[in-house]
């Protein structure tokens, strides 16, 4: 339990938004590379990693990216101006991106921190202070920079990213932060690696660690290209046990076990492996969560455009795309446990 927080909380720390991804994929080198028998990077920045065994080819897969704001412009007083890091337009308010978040902007040559910001109290104009959501025009960045030298000093420009900056903790039997989308989910695969012997794969299992999926899986279609027989897409999973929401709308809950995704946005999830994980689970005593999600992506919807067999396998999440993700820590080891099972089990 505890080794699992710890590396939830190094990874979820990590600043790493999309085009960023590299100190995810270093550190994740550091974890991985004495435990597999081969580790390499494709031109766009996946992390794969041969695991062992032999037979099946399985891909396992999770991503490094996290959602984030990009630099807009600077002002000349040394104030930013942000937009969105994951598509989309400016017509929507910026989601989850609040004013008094405590953020980090990487330049070329450092990383400062800084606040997300707003007129507030005695300076707010009435129009100002009515305006309610505050939208792209309202919030902008404070690095306590005298001027716009300090931040050309610093290398940031427009296209820079701006990143929580999040400390990970224990909040009753939960773990809250930021990224656990999708960390949380390479913190399951390390803890794999950590927990079950080479010897015991029953098929040939590879690891990676996409980049950019937050844009629109983008990471995830030149790895289908590497002719896997089967895969599995770990990410964050929606929880309904929240008052707003409700398990009517969203049917599972944290501590109830990992969740069998059957339909996102834009696929179905294949029902052969998600009808073994469910076997299995039913098998060791890992309680499953089967849902359907609408407004969601994963990898493994472009491994099934791709060609490549993929279930969606994730973990619940309260309160997701925000800086206060929160998470089981039961539930990431019944994940472990469940894809630990189905790699090492007889056919
Ligand atoms: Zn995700």
């Amino acid at each position: 339990m505890s080794r699992m927080f710890d590396l939830v909380k190094q990874l979820t720390e990590l600043t790493g938004p999309a085009n960023y991804e590299e100190s995810v994929q270093e550190v994740l080198r550091e974890l991985w590379e004495d435990r597999v028998e081969e580790l390499r990077s494709d031109p766009v920045g996946n992390l794969y990693a041969r695991w062992g065994g032999s037979g099946r080819r399985v891909l396992i897969g999770a991503h490094a990216d996290e959602i984030g704001l990009l630099v807009k412009s600077v002002t000349e007083d040394g104030f930013l101006w942000p937009t969105s890091g994951t598509g989309g337009s400016e017509m929507n308010p910026p989601a989850s991106f609040n004013v008094g978040q405590r953020v980090r902007v990487v330049g070329d040559r450092a990383t400062l921190p800084g606040t997300l910001v707003t007129v507030t109290g005695h300076v707010a104009t009435k129009e100002q202070r009515d305006r309610g959501v505050p939208g792209w025009k309202d919030i902008f960045v404070d690095v306590g920079a005298a001027d716009a030298g300090e931040l050309e000093e610093a290398g940031i420009r427009p296209g820079c990213p701006i990143a929580w900056d999040v400390a990970t903790r224990r909040v009753g039997n939960t773990i809250v932060g930021k990224a656990m989308d999708d960390r949380a989910a390479l913190a399951v695969m390390t803890s794999l690696l950590e927990t079950i012997p080479k010897e015991d794969l029953r098929c040939e299992v590879h690891l990676v660690s996409t980049v950019q999926e937050e844009l629109g899986l983008v990471g995830a279609i030149p790895a289908a290209a590497e002719g896997f027989d089967a895969a599995l897409a770990l990410d964050v999973g929606l929880a309904g046990d929240i008052p707003p929401v409700g398990m009517d709308q969203f049917p599972a809950r944290l501590g109830g076990g990992p969740i069998l995704g059957y339909k996102d946005a834009s696929v179905h999830y294949s029902r052969e492996i998600l009808g073994e994980l469910a076997a299995v689970g039913q098998k060791i005593g890992v309680p499953t969560q089967p849902a359907v999600f609408l407004q969601y992506g994963s990898d493994g919807a472009a491994w099934i455009r791709h060609g490549l067999p993929a279930a969606l396998l994730a973990f619940p999440t309260r309160y997701t795309h925000s800086p206060f993700e929160t998470v089981n820590a039961g539930d990431l080891l019944g994940l472990r446990d469940l894809i630990g099972a189905w790699i090492t089990r007889e056919k």
